[in-house]
């Protein structure tokens, strides 16, 4: 029977961490981390999850500020505000919300933010940085999944390492992320031929598709670490992941719960993210 990695404690730790460091900042250099978070229009799930960011921010003694703009926000008056944003000194990281109306092209926004900013790790330069191994922000949601494993006294080196799912927010910066902490990498997708036999060839095996308990217990090598990413909500309204848990639990050495995994580390990565750009600074 797999251990299961609590998410909720050990991302309470890196947010106790942050914020005694955000405090050593402060007293040492004067400086509070600033996080501005930018929402667009109405989108229930976009609120919930940026009023937990800010709630977050505020928790770990950062500047919280907050724009919540609506739904008609042109793409020139995003990019004015993101402009703002980045010439002033007392933020630090900036985080706009996607998804954005259709009339704002997100790729424009996001090359808009100054990339040492960019705390959520999209820009091209950041993302380039991280296909090159130099320094810059990564990804908030694969970053907190290799801070579980670390944390959890996983090694990633040397270990076969398959993700289902290819999305460039998951599954495509936790490829390179595991690449470059030497695992061997395998992505999957919609068309990967015979997906179980691929997963079952992992040491470390992450779902993040999207699909509600689509990872079965058959589809995990005995002894495997499962990392689910997925959220998904059943008719029932119960949330699930991406992994039939019990099921996968029975093979698994470690996994992740759903919800109390992944979940509450993205918020953490991002803290820390803000943390270390006030830092540069
Ligand atoms: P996307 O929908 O952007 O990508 C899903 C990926 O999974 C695609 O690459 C798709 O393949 C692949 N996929 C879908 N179905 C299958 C299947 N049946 N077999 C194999 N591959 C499949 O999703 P995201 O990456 O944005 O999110 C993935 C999950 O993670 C979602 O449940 C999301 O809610 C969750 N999530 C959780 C976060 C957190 O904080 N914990 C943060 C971000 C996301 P193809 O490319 O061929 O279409």
């Amino acid at each position: 029977m797999a251990a299961v990695i609590d998410g909720n404690r050990i991302a309470q730790d890196v947010r106790a961490e942050v914020k005694a460091q955000a405090i050593d900042l402060k007293e040492k250099k004067g400086i509070t981390p600033g996080l501005a978070v930018i929402l667009v229009g109405e989108d229930a799930a976009s609120k919930i999850y940026v009023g937990r960011k800010e709630k977050a921010a505020a928790e770990a003694g950062f500047l919280s500020r907050e724009y919540r703009l609506p739904a008609e926000t042109t793409e020139d008056r995003l990019r004015e505000i993101v402009a703002g944003l980045n010439a002033s000194p007392e933020i630090h990281g900036i985080l706009v919300q996607l998804p954005l109306p259709k009339q704002i092209n997100p790729d424009v926004v996001i090359e808009t933010i100054d990339p040492r900013k960019d705390v959520d790790g999209f820009h091209p330069v950041n993302v380039g940085g991280l296909f090159t191994g130099r320094p810059g922000h990564r990804a908030c949601t694969p970053l907190g999944v290799i801070e579980l494993l670390d944390r959890s006294g996983i090694a990633i080196e040397g270990k076969e390492a398959v993700i289902v799912g290819r999305s460039n927010i998951v599954g495509k910066p936790l490829a390179l992320m595991l690449l470059n902490r030497h695992a061997t990498v395998t992505i999957c997708h919609t068309r990967t031929k015979d997906l179980g036999a691929v997963a079952r060839r992992a040491d470390i095996l992450v779902a993040a598709a999207g699909k509600a308990e689509m990872v079965r217990g058959d589809m995990v090598k005995e002894g495997a670490v499962v990392i689910d990413v997925g959220i998904n909500r059943k008719p029932d309204g119960k949330l699930v992941g991406d992994v039939a848990f019990a099921e996968a639990a029975e093979k698994a050495s470690y996994i992740t719960p759903v919800p109390g995994g992944v979940g509450p580390m993205t918020i953490a990565m991002l803290l820390r993210n803000t943390l270390n750009s006030a830092k540069a600074d």
